[in-house]
């Protein structure tokens, strides 16, 4: 059995992954909220976590790994976008209006993943369908001292979890002198969070014990992964930015709801993602969503290949030249394992991806398959990062046939040969190479290839 180490946030050390069941390893990821395309830092986590559902497959077998990443659609901003549209005179009432803004953005969301190759997971749990449950462990939170009614709110009471700011290196006194917390008259400290809110009747509510209402964001990913995966399960990831205090928060009501279990054993943290060397931001012109880079024609595959050629746990940066590079890469790549069967995984790349998720290292050791002609291995072993699969490869396909180009370059040298005026050839040569092509004349003949910043639109011209 192929020996997994994962960097375990909550106690900041490599470890070896020791399954609790084998025979159903359980994997709980935060996912989105959903009142909006994806932004390409949103993608982030879904390749990462991903690729750690294909290893885990891998090594445990298919059957006997379920993940959860659930769909917030209960959310403030939700209901904003709803409104919006519905003072724009969108017919329906709010909570249809609610319901179809929610419909459309998993739509959006699994075409957009889907695209860039990413499994679904095996459970992907709306919050609306869990507000009981979620009702309960707020009930059983209360009665055992750790949260607390007002004024329609619940609030989980921070002070009687010793373990509070554990996972995030944080303490409580820290969090108050340095975090804006919100101060409100039913709060009996400033870092108590939301577990249930009042809601009025413009807004989305359930009865509950203390009124209608509705639950607060982080509730959720305790009571959805308490259905689906028990009280204790193997791995818990999610993007750095939810460590605290998103995370922190679960770790809280679960643990407090189920003292002698351990909800999550290991904490995966993502780094989060740049743009040519800056944060991404509207003000900075820099913001795109993952359709955004589609529509550009940047196909899904390229992006995750950009995505894993960075360790998740360091921030990466996406610029155009990664892009092309990447392009270049898998189209070259693609042209050699066409036809090829695939035939296993090779020791190396699982073992680099075995190595908290060495995925830059599982790339070099691609091309070290791809030089050495092992197709067959390149192949399986791409496949098992989500790369070089024949679902993804209609953009290389419709790429350009350089085949043409080739044959006609040779017949212009066969001509300059005779004539001796080779400036035809040279300047075929030079608009190839100007559109990224690179060139290769030998007394064999002519082999054009796909280079770094190749761009098929610059070709145009020549054929
Ligand atoms: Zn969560």
């Amino acid at each position: 059995m192929v020996t997994i180490r994962l960097h375990n946030s909550r106690t900041r050390v490599k470890e070896v992954f020791t399954p609790i069941d084998p025979d159903n390893v359980r994997v709980y990821v935060c996912g989105p909220t959903v009142y909006d395309r994806a932004h390409l830092g949103n993608a982030r986590p879904v390749v990462v976590f991903d690729t750690l559902f294909r290893l885990l497959r891998h090594v445990y077998g298919a059957g006997h790994v379920t993940y959860v990443r659930n769909f917030t659609d209960v959310d403030d901003k939700i209901n904003a976008t709803a409104l919006a549209r519905k003072e724009a005179g969108a017919a329906g009432s709010l909570e249809e209006l609610i319901a179809e803004r929610t419909e459309e953005t998993i739509r959006w969301y699994h075409d957009d993943m889907d695209a860039l190759g990413a499994l679904r997971p095996t459970h992907e749990p709306r919050a609306t369908a869990y507000v009981g449950q979620m009702i309960a462990m707020i009930g059983a939170l209360i009665e055992g001292g750790h949260a607390y009614a007002k004024e329609g709110h619940v609030l989980f009471r921070v002070r009687s979890f010793a373990e509070y700011g554990r996972l995030s290196g944080r303490s409580v006194d820290d969090m108050i002198a340095g975090a804006r917390v919100e101060v409100a008259p039913f709060k009996e400290d400033p870092m108590d969070f939301v577990l249930w809110k009042p809601s009025d009747d413009s807004l989305p509510g359930w009865e509950s014990p203390w009124g209608r209402g509705r639950p607060g964001w982080h509730i959720e990913c305790s009571a959805m992964s308490l259905a689906l995966l028990g009280a204790s399960f193997d791995i818990h990831g999610g993007g750095i930015d939810l460590q605290f205090p998103h995370h922190e928060n679960e770790v809280a009501q679960s643990c407090c709801a189920h003292p002698k279990a351990e909800f999550a054993r290991v904490w995966m943290h993502n780094e989060m993602l740049q743009v040519e060397g800056k944060k991404m931001s509207k003000s900075l012109g820099n913001f795109f969503t993952v359709r955004d880079l589609l529509e550009k024609g940047v196909p899904g595959e390229v992006i995750r290949f950009v995505f894993l050629g960075t360790h998740y746990g360091r921030p990466m940066d996406w610029t155009a030249e990664k892009a092309a590079q990447a392009e270049a890469t898998l189209r070259k790549w693609r042209g050699m394992v066409a036809g090829v069967a695939p035939s296993v995984p090779s020791d190396a790349v699982v073992a680099a991806l075995a190595d908290d998720l060495n995925t830059a290292g599982a790339i070099a050791e691609l091309h070290g398959l791809a030089a050495s002609g092992d197709l067959a291995g390149l192949k399986a072993s791409a496949g098992l990062m989500g790369l070089l699969e024949d679902h993804m490869g209609g953009w290389a396909e419709a790429g350009v046939d350089l085949a043409p180009l080739a044959a006609r370059l040779a017949a212009l040298r066969e001509a300059a040969m005779m004539s001796k005026d080779f400036a035809p050839v040279d300047a075929m040569k030079a608009a190839l190479v100007a559109a990224g092509v690179e060139v290769r004349m030998s007394k064999a003949g002519v082999e054009l290839l796909p280079g770094p910043g190749f761009d098929a639109g610059r070709l145009e011209g020549l054929s």
